[in-house]
């Protein structure tokens, strides 16, 4: 008797052991990852169904790159130009315009940046001039402005250059003179500013980078503070072509995104690192795409080529919940927006060429 009921707390204990190990009440957010049992056509789509021109990319080492190898990648996305916004100025550029030109001609647009060190030193406005001048004449096609303008950009003083900073104003408006268009990254999403806490949607992107939170006014004007300042740009600057980068932010709310378009006929804008937001709207979306489809470019930020693929699949499919690929940026699934033809062909290339001087329209011919 005593001997049965202790085998019988033992195998007890044994079996409770094995549930332990099979059940993990203890893991964070991070691992969690359930696998998707819901069973619903649609598939993967690794080649865009339009040749395409990425708006929004970063080569940084462009020039010493085998640029050979990265035309063959994009081949097989489908994808035709490369615009490569972080071209840098000067002998760098030039660098790169010639390592493309060498090694797969018409598959590479280089963008220029600028320096704001030194804004307040005499003479910045006028070299800076200049200096895109040159940057035209080396090969250059557009002007990518970064995030640091309006929020970490200081002058000798220590004081935050705003965007809108009358001493850039003769930039901008070179740009327009040379037909360069200007991509411009202001700010963040408005929820970098919100607190870190289980409300905020980026709560996992916060954790993980601790160092991209704004929320500390002491360093950082508010969202809307730092967006007015670009949008006030767009206003003074007519006749410069504006593309505002990842949606202006408000991917999560377009009905203002299409008021942003509707007040500044100079900006189109692109989508780069911001689909997740589309993709658990697919209706709205939809709705938005077709009545802004000739303000819309294809950008995408971070060259990663298997990315792409969840891209093609929010902006041509009519799938439902599949997987986005970066869950710091979205926890949620993806749908398709489902878009019609002729929208597709205006986001993937058709806007991208009326906007950008030189690139070689045979590569799009579609038969
Ligand atoms: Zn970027």
């Amino acid at each position: 008797m005593k001997k049965s009921f202790l085998t019988f707390t033992l195998s007890l204990l044994l079996i409770q052991g094995l549930i332990a190990q099979d059940q993990d009440t203890t893991m964070t957010f991070e691992e969690y990852e359930p696998v998707s049992t819901l069973v619903v056509p649609g598939e993967r789509i690794t080649e865009a169904k339009y040749p395409f021109v990425d708006m929004h990319s970063h080569l940084w080492r462009m020039a010493s790159m085998d640029l050979k190898q990265v035309a063959g990648e994009m081949n097989r996305l489908n994808m035709k130009v490369l615009v490569n916004l972080s071209g840098g100025s000067g002998e760098t550029l030039k660098a790169m315009v010639k390592a493309a030109e060498k090694q797969a001609p018409g598959r590479f647009i280089v963008f220029a940046n600028i320096d704001f060190d030194n804004i307040d030193k005499p003479g910045w406005t006028e070299k800076t001039v200049a200096q895109l001048e040159e940057d035209y004449q080396n090969g250059a096609r557009g002007l990518k402005i970064f995030k640091n303008l309006g929020l970490t950009v200081l002058d000798s003083k220590g004081n935050r250059v705003p965007t809108d900073d009358p001493r850039i104003d003769p930039v901008w408006a070179k740009a327009g003179e040379l037909g360069m268009p200007v991509l411009i990254h202001t700010g963040e999403p408005a929820v970098f500013w919100a607190p870190i806490d289980e409300k905020n949607e980026r709560w996992l992107e916060m954790k993980q980078f601790p160092d991209r939170h704004r929320g500390d006014s002491s360093r950082y004007p508010s969202w809307e503070v730092v967006m007015q300042e670009q949008w006030n740009v767009f206003k003074k600057h007519p006749e410069t072509t504006f593309i505002n980068a990842h949606f202006g932010w408000m991917a999560n709310d377009l009905a203002r995104l299409g008021a942003h378009l509707d007040e500044f006929p100079n900006v189109y804008t692109e989508f780069a690192a911001v689909i997740a937001e589309l993709g658990r709207q697919p209706r709205f979306a939809q709705e938005f795409f077709i009545k802004y489809q000739d303000r819309i470019l294809f950008g995408k930020d971070t060259y990663r080529p298997v990315e792409f693929h969840t891209y093609f699949r929010v902006l041509e499919s009519d799938d439902e919940y599949f997987d986005y690929f970066r869950k710091r940026h979205a926890f949620w699934k993806m749908y398709g927006l489902n878009l019609p033809d002729e929208v597709l062909e205006k986001v993937y290339y058709k806007n991208a060429l009326k906007i950008l001087p030189g690139i070689d329209e045979s590569l799009f011919e579609t038969n």
